[in-house]
């Protein structure tokens, strides 16, 4: 049965009630795990109090702000972890990031800021959170990131995030191989395309969504709770023999030759 009673999990990515992390998080409380939630802080205050609100009813023992260019704001993030935990089982890398100029037209009009910066936040950002959380990780416990079918085939307007993604993968594994000795599983799901903040800056999003419809065999795309279920699963000891792995939550559209 999957079951994550005395579990706890920090789970990075809530914006809003359109997050693929928001599914997760209610799938992972659903199955009894204790939540730990970080948001992007904002100038204003706007997102801290959009996102507890929206958490409030998951109950999270921690709610920190935590942007993961900013090292000292990671430092602090897991400092109250420590305070708050001592240890945990469950980091979910939900986030990622690149300018709008970078998500339409062509793929070779990538700026060098732009590369860097899209990188930095979409890929650095799960080594850098892996380590921050390497001391603390329980026996059993795993970390799980987002990514997506660009990484390995070329999607109109994905440009950048593709590239990131591909290193986000590859991340997966040497993680995976790292962590594997101290019993602590590194998985990614592969999402097929959801309507989010993050997937709206894709240059035709719902035109991606509707060819999904389509031709996927489930002829349709899957919801936030679909893969926040995948999650729960890979987080789970039903998933004790699974690391380094890219999981498809897509509908099946992935392995469509045409
Ligand atoms: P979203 O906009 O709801 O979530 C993106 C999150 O990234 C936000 O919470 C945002 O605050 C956070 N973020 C951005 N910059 C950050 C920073 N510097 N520090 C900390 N957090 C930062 O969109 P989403 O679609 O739920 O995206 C979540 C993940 O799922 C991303 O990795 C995305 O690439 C991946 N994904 C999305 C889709 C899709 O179609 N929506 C498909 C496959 C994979």
């Amino acid at each position: 049965m999957l079951d994550l009673t005395g579990k706890k999990a920090l789970v990075t990515g809530i914006a809003n009630n359109r997050s693929i992390a928001w599914g997760i998080a209610q799938q992972l409380h659903q199955a009894g795990a204790t939540l730990g939630i970080t948001y992007l802080p904002d100038d204003k205050g706007r997102t801290e109090k959009k996102v507890q609100e929206l958490v409030e009813p998951l109950n999270p023992s921690i709610f920190v702000p935590c942007n993961v260019q900013d090292d000292a704001q990671i430092d602090s993030c897991f400092q109250m972890v420590k305070e708050q935990w001592g240890e945990f089982d469950i980091l979910v890398h939900c986030l990622a990031f690149a300018g709008k100029d970078e998500l339409t037209g062509d793929f070779s009009g990538t700026s060098r800021e732009g590369f860097a910066r899209a990188l930095d936040i979409s890929a650095y950002s799960l080594t850098r959170l892996a380590a921050a959380a390497k001391p603390m990780l329980r026996s059993g416990g795993s970390i799980i990131t987002l990514t997506y079918l660009g990484s390995v085939r070329v999607v109109p307007n994905y440009n950048v995030m593709g590239v990131a993604k591909a290193a986000l993968e590859s991340s997966v594994r040497y993680l995976a191989s790292e962590f594997g000795p101290q019993a602590v599983r590194v998985n990614a799901i592969s999402a097929g395309p959801i309507r989010t903040l993050a997937s709206s800056a894709v240059g035709g999003i719902l035109d991606m969504i509707h060819h999904v419809e389509e031709v996927a065999p489930l002829r349709r795309t899957v919801t936030q709770l679909e893969v926040g279920n995948a999650a729960a699963f890979l987080c789970s000891d039903l998933a004790s023999g699974i690391t380094g792995q890219v999981l498809y939550v897509d509908a099946g559209y992935e392995m469509m030759g045409m």
